[in-house]
């Protein structure tokens, strides 16, 4: 049997970033992977769908100057060769999971490829695949478990995934377009894909059970997304559910009044979430406590079990690539002696559609259910000079603060490129700065992060620009 100090289960944002934190401050570190490092992050997720997502965009603009456009542009009638674009996509995806397994190598962890199967809490057995017979593979011993095994798509039951019906990871590595698809659900995946779909040129339907698009943020945020969406040309049907398949592989839809409809689609990309992977390698055993069906950790990812860790997707919401990371470079530092707890201020997230949404800390919504007494102001891009010259003058930026001393609680940003202004909404948040420190704060001009200085100076009630 091998011994390890660190054993970890999954080689995705948060598997790697702690394998390698752990291995620089000198901890023996074993990271178990059963496909390539990077996770769903780099092979499934976020990278793909970013990079078809500006090659929608690119291929969408150049249709837009077919005919004329107002810069004077005209371009002739663009084509899109989509097996040359899965290409490209997966050369970058290529040099990031090359990247990793060479950080990985450089640092000095040992990187095992196969099937984890967990035999207790200290020993888990390595076989080539999940369906591997127990017994058959390499024993490894650890003083510490780290599960960071990450998420799966949810299937529909009326309709699991095969055939036409697919999930994120075959919309990101499409062979040839399909002329028509229904999108099931209008949260992250389906409003960010459906989108790029749609920008391809495929006629797109989305379907979605709530009553309006993205319900995890508040409708000012949405409203941008919602007027690009109708200007796409893409069919809404909200407060909608869905009933399955018939016989001639239509997918069949009730709406809120119990009307029933098919629509005759070429594909159906079902993205209703993602849950935790708990199942298939052993977890069970351990008896851990669990969060629904997320493994539950304390705020150092500790879980029930001493000596057993769960960081990223396993551990539950909020699912994002910087979480997972946070957590395992924590994880780590914690294994190595220091002492860390997991409180961020914020952990933004951001929406890569058509404009963009940013959030980061509290809305006003949500500071009010918190018993704050906060303000907030919000300055439209409309009267922002870099917006318009980008020709995306739609959202805004909106800032949250508390009334009595200042100290912001939260940004939230709709608009073209907005994803960028994160790292000012976070750092804020982090440094705890005041209305007083963004509003003094000289912004380059002309640029998007002006609206951040333009809000503060608003929330203070002296806005310049508006
Ligand atoms: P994962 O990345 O899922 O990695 C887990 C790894 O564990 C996998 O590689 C898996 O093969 C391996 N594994 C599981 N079980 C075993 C086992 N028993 N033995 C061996 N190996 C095992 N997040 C963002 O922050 N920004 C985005 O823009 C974004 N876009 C996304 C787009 C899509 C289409 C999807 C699907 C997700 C997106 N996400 C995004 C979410 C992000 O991908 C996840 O939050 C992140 O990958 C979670 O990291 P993780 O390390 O917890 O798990
Ligand atoms: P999601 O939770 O973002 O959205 C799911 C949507 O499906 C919701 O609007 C929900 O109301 C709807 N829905 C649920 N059941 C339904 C049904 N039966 N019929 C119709 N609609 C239904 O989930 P997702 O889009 O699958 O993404 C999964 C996770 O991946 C996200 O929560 C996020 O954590 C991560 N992700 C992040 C990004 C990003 O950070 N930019 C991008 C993609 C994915």
């Amino acid at each position: 049997m091998q011994t390890s100090q660190l054993l970890i289960l999954g080689g995705g944002p948060g598997g790697y970033v702690a394998a390698i934190r752990a291995a620089q401050l000198g901890i023996q570190t074993v990271l178990v992977e059963n496909e390539n490092v990077g996770g769903t992050c780099l092979n499934v997720g976020c990278i793909p769908s970013k990079a078809l997502i500006h090659a929608a965009e690119e291929f969408h603009k150049l249709a837009r100057y077919d005919t004329e456009s107002p810069l004077g542009i005209q371009a002739g009638s663009p084509i899109v060769d989509i097996v040359r674009t899965t290409a490209w996509k997966d050369g970058i995806v290529e040099r990031l999971t090359g990247g990793v397994a060479s950080l990985l190598k450089k640092s000095g962890v040992q990187v095992v490829k196969g099937w984890a199967r967990i035999v207790d809490g200290k020993t888990v057995e390595i076989v080539s695949s999940p369906a591997a017979q127990p017994g058959s593979g390499l024993r490894i011993s650890c003083e510490h478990l780290l599960l960071a095994t990450g998420s799966e798509p949810v299937a529909l039951p009326s309709m699991p995934f095969g055939s036409q019906v697919i999930s994120s990871t075959q919309a990101l590595s499409p062979g040839a377009l399909p002329t028509s698809m229904a999108v099931v659900g209008a949260g992250y995946i389906g409003m960010e894909l459906g989108m790029a779909y749609r920008k391809l040129g495929v006629e797109v339907t989305i379907v979605e059970a709530q009553e309006r698009i993205l319900p995890a943020y508040d409708t000012e945020l949405s409203k941008p997304v919602l007027a690009s969406l109708k200007k796409l040309g893409v069919s809404l049907h909200l407060s909608c559910s869905v009933l399955g398949l018939d016989d001639a592989g239509h997918l069949r839809i009730k709406d809120a009044q119990g009307a029933e409809s098919t629509l005759a689609v070429e594909q159906i990309l079902v993205a209703i979430g993602r849950r935790p992977r708990i199942a298939g390698f052993g977890l069970e055993s351990l008896l851990l406590d669990m969060n629904g069906s997320a493994v539950r950790i304390d705020d150092q990812c500790r879980t029930s079990m001493r000596g057993v860790w769960a960081i990223g997707d396993v551990a539950g919401e909020p699912m994002l690539a910087h979480r997972a990371m946070a957590q395992g470079e924590m994880v780590a530092e914690i294994i190595s002696g220091k002492h860390r707890r997991f409180v961020p201020a914020s952990i933004p997230a951001v929406c890569f559609t058509d404009p963009e949404i940013v959030v980061s800390g509290l809305s006003p919504g949500e500071a009010e259910t918190a018993g704050v007494d906060a303000i907030s102001a919000s300055f439209p891009f409309s009267a922002n000079g870099r917006a318009m010259t980008l020709e995306s003058s739609d959202g805004f930026v909106r800032v949250v603060a508390r009334r009595d001393n200042h100290l912001i609680l939260g940004w939230q940003a709709v608009g073209g490129g907005v994803s960028e202004l994160s790292a000012a909404f976070s750092q804020s948040l982090e440094m705890g700065a005041r209305l007083e420190d963004v509003a003094g704060t000289i912004h380059a001009h002309p640029s998007l992060g002006e609206a951040i200085q333009e809000a503060a100076m608003r929330a203070l009630g002296h806005a310049l620009h508006i």
